[in-house]
């Protein structure tokens, strides 16, 4: 029986609940579809962590999670820590040396949630959001002089490389492919950003010759928020930089019906290191230990992670549970406007895997 190796970084906030939620439906998952197990090692890595020891993660840390077969990963932030700190010495601490330049968002209006677009069901929103999550606005270029004085000046240089936006181009193109509609919008600021949005462009319409059964446009930014809104049905796969899909997949989450619901991958497609799987959502310590964290986006996470380890039956399987279950209303978090806690949708997914199919 083939046993998969996870590392689990709960993090820290909500991260804690939600991945311990997330690892006892992938056991149960495991013993229903009884061909595969999982070994599952956990990290304390985080803002306790970095109280205790003065960093995020051990020096070691990626050296202990290199050869694990994927890793589950919760929030990385604190009240008393820097975002920056918490961000960088953490979450990307690890995307970037294990070089998971696709950052995959699925979009959906899962069965008994409502958008708060009026207009749409969930037939009618179903997008993937393709970031790029290895260079561009976060490639952490830049420096500041003269602190403390009024001539201070700070820069953050958006750095994009060829090899960098041709791979996210091309991996978008063919993820695009892979779906129905076969449709990719590709989202820059060319008009005012002219120098590497100029070159996104100019890449896309290379890129595109390869996939000829593509149907693709471009759209500006801030064009596209607005069409995320008021024509959500025209929308299929998106791939945007760093920054602008950072800002698009937290609109289009909401759009989904909550933060608490979205799932991403960070993807290192060549598998040369682990990927990483992770809720959207961060450390939220406004709900912390109350119980009440949505943990659908963590099991949908998973459901990528079963499907990036080749368990697509197993991951199609998990999808059904999670549907079956949000469309009973009892199983509504608070974000959602119910009253269940996050142990009772943990029960009712886990009832849902061991079910009839
Ligand atoms: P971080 O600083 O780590 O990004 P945050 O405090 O900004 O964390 P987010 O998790 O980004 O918080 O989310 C913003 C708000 O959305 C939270 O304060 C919380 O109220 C709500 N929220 C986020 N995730 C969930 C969830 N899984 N279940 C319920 N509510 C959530
Ligand atoms: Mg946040």
């Amino acid at each position: 029986m083939k046993t998969y190796s996870i590392a689990a970084i709960p993090g820290d906030g909500i991260g804690t609940e939600v991945i311990s939620a997330g690892v006892e439906v992938l056991q149960a998952l495991a013993k229903r579809e009884g061909n595969f197990a999982f070994k599952v090692d956990h990290f304390d890595w985080g803002g306790e962590y970095y109280k205790k020891h003065g960093r995020m993660m051990p020096a070691n840390g990626r050296d202990l999670i290199r050869k694990h077969d994927a890793i589950l990963f919760g929030s990385a932030g604190h009240p008393d820590i820097p975002d920056h700190i918490t961000l960088w010495g953490l979450r990307l601490a690890i995307c970037q040396p294990f070089d998971q330049y696709a950052n995959v968002r699925p979009t959906r209006v899962l069965p008994g949630i409502t958008s708060p677009l009026r207009s749409v069901n969930d037939k009618e929103l179903d997008w993937v959001i393709v970031r790029e999550n290895s260079e561009g606005e976060y490639a952490g270029v830049g420096g500041r002089v003269h602190q403390g004085s009024p001539l201070e000046a700070a820069t953050d240089v958006a750095m994009f490389t060829r090899p960098g936006v041709e791979r996210i181009m091309r991996f978008a193109f063919r993820l695009a492919q892979s779906r129905p509609r076969k449709l990719l919008t590709v989202v820059t600021k060319s008009n005012a950003q002219r120098h590497a949005m100029v070159m996104w462009d100019e890449i896309a319409v290379e890129i595109s010759r390869e996939f000829p059964d593509v149907t693709w446009d471009k759209m500006l930014v801030d064009a596209m928020t607005m069409r995320m809104v008021i024509k959500p049905q025209s929308i299929d796969t998106v791939v945007a930089t760093n920054l602008h899909a950072d800002i698009l997949s937290d609109l289009a989450a909401a759009l989904a019906g909550s933060l608490g619901i979205a799932p991403t991958a960070n993807l290192n497609p060549e598998r040369a290191f682990p990927s990483m799987f992770e809720p959207i959502h961060g450390s939220a310590f406004d709900i912390m230990g109350k119980g009440i964290a949505n943990p659908v986006g963590t099991f949908w996470s998973a459901v990528m992670m079963l499907d990036h380890l080749g368990e697509a039956a197993a991951g199609a399987r998990l999808m059904r549970a999670i549907e079956r279950v949000t469309a009973d209303k009892r199983f509504h978090t608070p974000d959602l406007g119910g009253t269940a806690g996050t142990a009772d949708v943990t029960a009712a997914v886990i009832g849902a895997v061991e079910g009839a199919n």
